[in-house]
């Protein structure tokens, strides 16, 4: 998998957990981390190839279905550098 847009640190990276440990109600999901929440961001960009849908369709019916291979991705940045999104 090829992904563009890597970047050796991205500002996000600086900003501090400030999650308590242990306690739920005081922890992402329920906290609204930043850092947690870029971090999940960036563990959910995929690392290996992946195969879609690509099924060929004419005038709305479809006439071939099949896959195909994404080996390349573009990530998508926010203001804090952190991932929003992708795209193939
Ligand atoms: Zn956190």
């Amino acid at each position: 998998m090829k992904i563009n847009g890597l970047i050796k640190k991205a500002l996000w990276e600086n900003i501090p957990c400030c999650c308590i440990k242990g306690d739920i109600t005081h922890s992402y999901p329920l906290t609204k981390c930043d850092s947690c929440k870029f971090t999940e961001a960036w563990n959910s960009v995929p690392q290996e190839d992946f195969t879609v849908n690509d099924d060929k369709h004419k005038d709305g019916k479809l006439i071939k279905k099949q896959t195909k291979t994404v080996k390349e991705i573009t990530l998508v940045r926010g203001s804090f550098e952190d991932v929003i999104g992708w795209n193939y």
